[in-house]
């Protein structure tokens, strides 16, 4: 067999293979068509969070790109899937072919929709965008069809040891003019996801014999605690403000049912996460339930895990991480699916998403009628020395600078001030009284 027969055979679509250099050459406005000339990957790390950031540089002088590929707990196997197999995939391309290269670097490597190729494939979606948009010489907003609102409304977080801790934090939030704010409180005693607590020893001493010490989470104590942290807050602050709650798929389905129903009259803004990506389906059985409010999905890396919730009007506010999915030009269809279906879109962004991401967030928020809120990130005044022009916060909106592309850039000098102190790492290792692994 010769070589091209040998090719042929590993490959139906062999003989196309290399042709899209070609393909979709045209010149724009008379220009000769840009090409990606350079893909580099920056690792850094200002505050807390492993970043992974892609920056796309182009043969025309000083056009670059940069977008967001951060997985905090894996970042290095994003980084060498784009060194190792998205930068030869798209050197020589034509960057403003955006869609075609989504569509076909999501195909390359055949298998496809883990959260690693999807978040190499977000950072050049990203820098796509933004060297699109500053190509035009528009704010990437504007190439989504234009804004809808002055500026973003944010959640913000309060987290407390105990209840006249969070109710006084959620008054300064109020004060500062957060409209919404989530809201979570230690179990006394107990680990707890997103408040910080010791396991006491007491609790240590119900463990059965012959267990490695861990941090201790109950779902029981956890849903109790739940319910009077609302049944406090409402009772002491009313029902001006907003409140959301994040059960991080920490307790079994049917409890998470107790749950969302028992918080019904605290009238939430929405309850996040109440199960598992793996057990989605339970919320066709909570939606016939309850009243209160459901948000979903900063684990999603398939399509199919979300378009059951949407087409089936299981779910109320869609909670992707944009970078898990494929980034930005997945994301916009998402946004758009969910319009049709009276779904809002809340997107994820702690910090564990980059400002290059925050910046994707709040361009697809200024410009998405069904928008439902953005979670708030408070970038330290280091990680805005390394990412200059990431988004402006005030008064609980979140501001655009209106510069053409995402609107924000990297300093790659004081980026490589701040290596990675670890390769990423793991989530907690908390665990039932009987030494049973707890979700993150
Ligand atoms: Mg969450």
């Amino acid at each position: 067999m010769n070589r091209r027969h040998a090719l042929g055979f590993l490959s139906s679509g062999s003989a196309l293979a290399g042709a899209p250099h070609q393909l979709f050459a045209q010149q724009t406005r008379g220009l000769p068509a840009l090409k990606i000339t350079d893909v580099k990957v920056i690792l850094t790390q200002p505050a807390g969070d492993n970043l992974v950031i892609v920056k796309l540089l182009t043969s025309e002088p000083g056009l670059y790109g940069i977008g967001c590929a951060t997985h905090r707990e894996r970042p290095l196997a994003v980084a060498t899937a784009i060194e190792q197999y998205m930068k030869p995939f798209l050197l020589g391309k034509n960057p403003e072919n955006i869609e075609d290269i989504w569509q076909s670097g999501y195909v390359a490597s055949y298998f496809r929709s883990g959260v690693t190729l999807n978040n190499a494939l977000s950072g050049v979606d990203g820098a796509l965008w933004d060297i699109l948009g500053k190509r035009a010489g528009m704010p990437v907003y504007k190439l989504l069809g234009g804004r809808v609102r002055a500026a973003v409304p944010l959640y913000t977080h309060a987290t407390a040891a105990t209840l006249q801790e969070l109710e006084d934090k959620v008054r300064q939030f109020i004060a500062e003019g957060y409209r919404h704010v989530r809201v979570q409180l230690a179990v006394p005693g107990f680990a707890t996801y997103g408040a910080s607590s010791l396991t006491s020893d007491s609790v240590q001493k119900m463990r059965p014999r012959g267990i490695d010490p861990s941090p201790v989470f109950e779902p029981t104590a956890y849903v109790n605690n739940t319910i009077r942290m609302f049944e406090h807050l409402r009772a002491r602050i009313g029902f001006d403000v907003d409140l959301l709650h994040d059960v991080h798929e920490r307790v079994p389905p049917p409890q998470a049912v107790q749950l969302a129903k028992a918080l019904e009259p605290y009238r939430l803004f929405f309850l996040e996460d109440p199960f598992a990506p793996e057990d989605v389906h339970w919320f066709g059985i909570l939606r016939q339930q309850t009243s209160t409010p459901l948000a979903m999905g900063e684990l999603f890396v398939n399509r199919n895990e979300w378009l059951p919730l949407v087409q089936n009007r299981w779910i109320d506010f869609i909670r992707i991480h944009i970078s898990a999915i494929g980034g930005l030009s997945l994301a916009r269809k998402v946004q758009c699916c969910c319009e049709m279906f009276g779904i809002r879109t809340a997107w994820h962004g702690p910090g564990n998403v980059s400002p290059i991401g925050h910046a994707v967030n709040m361009h697809l928020d200024l410009a998405s009628f069904n928008f439902g809120i953005q979670e708030e990130n408070r970038f330290s005044q280091t990680t805005r020395e390394v990412f200059p022009g990431a988004p402006e916060i005030s008064g609980g909106y979140l501001y655009a600078n209106d510069k053409p592309g995402l609107g924000i850039d990297i300093d790659e000098k004081i980026a490589a001030k701040f290596p990675y102190k670890t390769p990423g790492g793991s989530r907690g290792n908390d665990r039932r009284l009987d030494g049973t692994i707890v979700r993150p």
